[in-house]
């Protein structure tokens, strides 16, 4: 492992300040990513900038919406006494992560700013339509989760900004929502995974929102599968065709964790399965 200085900075201006100065630093939150990095080699950075010791950075507030600090960690967002009743998806995805320990020092900034394909927060975020405030020294300013992420370990984020924030809207009342998701075995980075957001009046699908995991190079919504669902009665008809595209719109790779193909069916089958569990609640 490669030798480097750590800091614990207390104000968001300080950690700026730091990775200004000191060139090939690197932010560390929960350390979950950046750790396993460092010990694999595919990280070297000159400094580690702790962002655990800035006050304000873990704050979760829910007042309709919902503002959760990048440094929340998912531990935090599963114990919190009102955000699961508000945004249940968030907790659907939260669950699925890991193992305590790792829940317990992980952050949701993390997850989002490591940009992986399998980044199981990033599905109800962008189901949600939630947005990231990035902030410099000197701005501030709020990206759609959907515009965040460029590619696999790519973001928009610039080398002199952090990640402060997620917001949330207040949820549209009566949505349905499902996450599910497949690993190789319980605790494991997802094969594929699958968001469901859906407004429904009876078998009428109202609006449908999708998102998917780790069978494209970012975590994306499914916009062809939502388009032929929205104002449309689902059916065995429609959820089969909905299926059909589910598994023509992704991007799959084949990797150490499945293949193309089987994370091409697992899509089609998470989106059927969804759409019928939905189909099954707007009628209870
Ligand atoms: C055993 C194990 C199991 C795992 N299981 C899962 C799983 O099931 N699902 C899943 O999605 N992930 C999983 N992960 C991956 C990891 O735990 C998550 O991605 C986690 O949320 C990362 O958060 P962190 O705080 O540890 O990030 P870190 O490792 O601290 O940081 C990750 C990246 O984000 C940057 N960063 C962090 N915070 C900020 C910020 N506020 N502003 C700007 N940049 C920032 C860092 O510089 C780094 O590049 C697993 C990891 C391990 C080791």
């Amino acid at each position: 492992m490669s030798r480097f200085s750590y800091h614990k900075p207390k104000t968001i201006d300080d950690a700026l300040q730091l990775k200004n100065e000191k060139r090939g630093a690197v932010y560390i939150a929960g350390g979950t990513d950046v750790i396993v990095q460092i010990k694999n080699q595919e990280l070297r950075p000159s400094a580690l900038i702790s962002l655990r010791n800035i006050p304000g950075l873990a704050h979760i507030e829910v007042n309709g919406g919902a503002r959760i600090g990048a440094l929340a960690t998912i531990s935090d967002i599963i114990q919190h006494p009102t955000l699961a009743q508000a945004f249940p998806l968030l907790m659907e995805a939260a669950r699925r992560i890991g193992s305590v320990q790792i829940r317990n020092v992980a952050t949701i900034g993390g997850n989002l700013c490591n940009c992986s394909p399998c980044a199981d927060m990033a599905l109800p975020l962008l189901v949600l339509e939630a947005k990231v405030r990035l902030r410099t020294s000197e701005t501030t300013r709020e990206v759609p989760v959907e515009d965040f992420f460029k590619g696999p370990g790519e973001s928009c984020l610039l080398s002199d900004e952090i990640m402060t924030d997620i917001l949330l809207d207040a949820p549209d009342v009566n949505t349905i929502a499902v996450f599910m998701k497949k690993g190789r075995v319980k605790m494991d980075l997802a094969v594929a995974s699958v968001a469901v957001l859906l407004d429904m009046e009876g078998d009428l699908c109202r609006k449908a929102h999708i998102a998917a995991g780790s069978v494209a190079p970012v975590p994306r919504r499914l916009r062809e599968v939502e388009e032929k669902l929205e104002g449309t009665i689902l059916s065995e008809q429609t959820i089969s065709e909905a299926q059909k595209i589910a598994k023509s719109s992704v991007v799959p790779i084949t990797d150490i964790r499945s293949t193309e193909d089987y994370r091409r069916e697992i899509v089609g089958v998470f989106v059927k399965r969804s759409l019928e569990r939905a189909l099954e609640w707007s009628h209870k």
